[in-house]
């Protein structure tokens, strides 16, 4: 079975194809949106669900195959929510993201967060079979630490752990991480109610 991811970033596909990996997944092609087709979806929804259908949308626009589409990002308690599906624009570059990510966290206790990603998989004829959610809970550090990973993983210690994201292995990430606990639903959806050949 092909299922085009609805991204042109590869180090997305190829984290997807790691996790698959992990979980045992075989038979499962996972490609990227070529890069030379025009792919820019207007991610105006409200939620991270919403703009995981409007990428999954339009790349059936493009491409008449499978297509899981995600969409993800940081929610903070104290915050109400923020950064949330703002993440990738918080600030200008990653480690300004996490220093006013720090800042605006200065006199707080309450440390409480979440990684959200939201899934969807549609088939070929652009009808939505199948969408869901995974959370990854934790707490925002004080201070960074780790040198793994990307974005907010150096202030996100992970719950009953000790560690931030970016201090575990791509590995121990891939098996507790939002993107894991979505995409192994999918799996599951796509084992026992396509029955495709797997
Ligand atoms: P995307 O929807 O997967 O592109 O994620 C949007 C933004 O959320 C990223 O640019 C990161 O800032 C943040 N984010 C999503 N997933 C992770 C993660 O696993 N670790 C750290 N930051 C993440």
């Amino acid at each position: 079975m092909k299922i085009i991811i609805a991204t042109q970033n590869p180090h997305k596909v190829e984290e997807i194809k790691e996790i698959a990996k992990l979980f045992n997944i075989e038979g499962i092609e996972f490609l990227p949106i070529d890069k030379g087709l025009s792919f820019n979806p207007i991610e105006n929804g409200k939620t991270f669900e919403e703009n995981s259908i409007i990428k999954a949308l339009e790349a059936n626009k493009l491409i008449k195959e499978y297509t899981l589409a995600d969409d993800s990002g940081l929610c903070v308690e104290a915050l109400n929510g923020a950064p949330g599906i703002h993440s990738a624009r918080y600030a200008d570059t990653p480690q300004k993201r996490i220093d006013k990510l720090l800042t605006n966290l200065q006199n707080t206790k309450n440390r409480k967060a979440k990684f959200i990603c939201a899934m969807t998989l549609i088939n070929p004829n652009g009808e939505i079979i199948f969408k869901t959610i995974g959370e990854c809970r934790g707490e925002i550090a004080y201070t960074q630490s780790g040198t793994h990973g990307f974005g907010y993983d150096p202030v996100f210690i992970v719950d009953k752990t000790s560690k931030t994201m970016a201090d575990m292995t791509e590995d121990e990430k891939n098996k507790i991480s939002h993107r894991s606990l979505a995409l192994q639903k999918v799996f599951e959806y796509i084992k026992e109610q396509l029955d495709l050949p797997m």
